[in-house]
């Protein structure tokens, strides 16, 4: 989400005669687009916009955007008054006029809602074969450690016409997959009468369209339809991104997550039956208050046996206005690091066996991009996300679907040969 946040502000800018420029000592503007997800994320914003504090002197303007600009909003500028410029998510539009008075020596605050916080038509292509776009902003969600509905506000839905024209438009650029995201895409639509499964499926319709992605859905919010979206919407990949967070009934209740292991357990299983080599990646908190060492151990049970093809996993850091920031942290850093650790060691090795088991197989790849590191070879992705390295052969060009048989695998990606079916 942050980085197509920052696709589109450059792409506004450059569009209102701004230049955009390698070397921050050359130029006028620094922004910084921070995300605030984890409290990692955000010092190092801060930090950096720090580490280039000495510029000042020369006049420059400093600009700190995203989510953290809109949860602290005046503060910022209290606390560091070197920046110019506090702009939160939902106001990008507005950058150029926001910037032209920065210029001329004004301090700007812009945070909050927006009537219109989607931004269309802006992506700079530039050769990309793969483009993501924005269908949701905002959650009305809670979750107790997150801190996305203050730093984006409240869910609002694009409307389907200008999500669809948006693709077409895309599709004439030489765009084949597209991303659609959202914090929750389960709940596209609830806000404008209509609902996600449908909007996949008009999207589905889409001429040029080779494949669909989604990300991210919410384990309390998946109907039976989505799930019969993989066998019955060919374009749709197979691969479903299920944060899980916790494999502790008690933890997830404090986490005010609205699902129990059980149910997501049956998620899982509903969708591996209707979808058999569907690829289910998922998200970890480690060392959420007072999550016991009996509470961790059922989460490393549940990522043992589910065996994620992929999992995200972090460590708990508590953020600004939410409710579990109000409970103790009290697990300290070292546990919550070997905690981390385990689950991480553990994912490895499933990762690594579950790639393993491609080696011999035939797959269906998307062909992405050129390897920067090996020369000669090319990148691409499989219907269900794995990455796939083989060597250019023939007149195979980006955006071709290829076959590759798989003759080697590591836990990052598979590599092999392009081969006739
Ligand atoms: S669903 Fe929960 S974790 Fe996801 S963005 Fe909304 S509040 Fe945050």
């Amino acid at each position: 989400m942050n980085f197509l946040d920052s696709e589109k502000l450059e792409t506004i800018l450059l569009k209102n005669g701004f230049e955009k420029v390698d070397n921050p000592e050359d130029a006028d503007v620094l922004i910084v687009n921070s995300c605030s997800v984890r409290k990692h994320a955000e010092d190092r914003a801060f930090g950096y916009l720090n580490s280039l504090k000495f510029l000042k002197n020369r006049g420059k303007i400093f600009c700190l955007y995203g989510c953290t600009a809109n949860i602290y909003g005046s503060q910022i500028i209290e606390k560091y008054p070197f920046i110019d410029v506090v702009c939160g998510p939902n106001k990008i539009r507005e950058s150029p006029k926001i910037l032209k008075e920065a210029l001329n020596g004004e301090k700007i605050v812009c945070v909050g809602e927006s009537d219109n916080p989607f931004i269309e038509d802006l992506i700079n292509v530039g050769g990309k074969i793969s483009a993501s776009i924005s269908i949701t902003k905002g959650c009305n969600n809670f979750c107790s450690y997150c801190v996305v509905p203050f730093g984006r506000g409240r869910l609002m839905s694009r409307s389907p016409q200008s999500i669809i024209d948006e693709i077409k438009r895309l599709v004439d650029k030489g765009i084949k997959e597209i991303i659609l995201l959202g914090q929750n895409v389960n709940e596209y639509g609830k806000d404008i009468g209509t609902d996600f499964v449908s909007l996949l499926e008009k999207i589905h319709q889409i001429d040029g369209i080779l494949r669909i992605r989604f990300l991210t859905s919410h384990p309390k919010d998946v109907p039976e339809k989505l799930i019969l979206s993989f066998r019955d919407l060919p374009k749709l990949c197979k691969h479903f991104h299920l944060p899980l967070q916790s494999g502790s009934d008690r933890i997830l209740k404090l986490m005010n997550r609205k699902y129990t292991v059980s149910h997501y357990l049956g998620i899982v299983e509903k969708v591996r039956e209707v979808c058999p080599d569907i690829t289910i990646t998922s998200d970890i908190i480690v060392g959420f208050p007072t999550e016991s060492e009996k509470d961790f151990l059922q989460t490393y049970k549940i990522v043992e046996n589910v065996k994620f093809d992929e999992l995200f996993v972090f460590k708990y850091s508590p953020r600004p206005k939410t409710s579990a920031s109000k409970l103790p942290d009290d697990v300290g850093k070292e546990e919550k690091e070997r905690r981390h650790r385990l689950i991480y060691n553990l994912q490895q090795k499933i990762t690594e066996q579950i790639n393993k088991n491609y080696i011999g197989k035939i797959v269906e790849v998307l062909v992405e991009k050129e390897s920067y590191k090996k020369k000669g070879y090319f990148i691409g992705k499989t219907h269900n996300k794995k990455t796939v390295l083989f060597r250019k052969e023939g007149n195979v060009k980006i955006g071709d679907i290829v076959n590759v048989e798989i003759l080697n695998s590591s836990i990052h990606f598979l590599s092999g040969r392009i081969c006739v079916k």
